[in-house]
């Protein structure tokens, strides 16, 4: 039986866990921090382009009940790609305030020393 030498190495593993564990969280909290998009309402036509077309691969845009774009704040990762694609040029960005881009920081520290350090809690 062949047994893939990076398979013996007790340090290689615990290398690649960690690694797969700092991904795991990079993909959950990446974010741009201090930005988020915006919608402007009176450029919005409700054509559902956004939705429809998947503007948004962390699928943080839907249309709210008056048919206008609506962006979650929590799932926004600030990647700026909506804003390419609106037609109509509905999409924006606003920049954060610093208070909410140091929670976010200290989230993201807090869940990394988890991950890395899981005696430290
Ligand atoms: S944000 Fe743009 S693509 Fe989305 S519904 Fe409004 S106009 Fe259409
Ligand atoms: S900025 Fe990126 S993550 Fe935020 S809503 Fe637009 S496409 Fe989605």
């Amino acid at each position: 039986m062949n047994i893939d030498p990076r398979y013996d190495n007790p340090v290689s593993a615990i290398g690649r866990l960690a690694l797969r564990k700092t991904r795991d969280v990079a993909a959950r909290h990446a974010r741009v921090p201090g930005v988020r998009a915006l919608v402007r309402h009176e450029r919005c036509t409700g054509c559902g382009a956004c939705v429809r077309k998947g503007f948004c691969r962390f699928g943080a845009i839907r249309l709210d009940d008056s048919r206008k774009a609506l962006v979650d704040d929590q799932a926004c990762r600030g990647c700026t790609r909506c804003t390419h694609l609106c037609p109509r040029n509905a999409l924006t960005m606003e920049i954060r305030p610093t208070a909410i881009v140091r929670e976010t920081l200290r989230t993201l520290d807090k869940e990394l020393g988890r991950v890395l350090d899981p005696q430290k809690r």
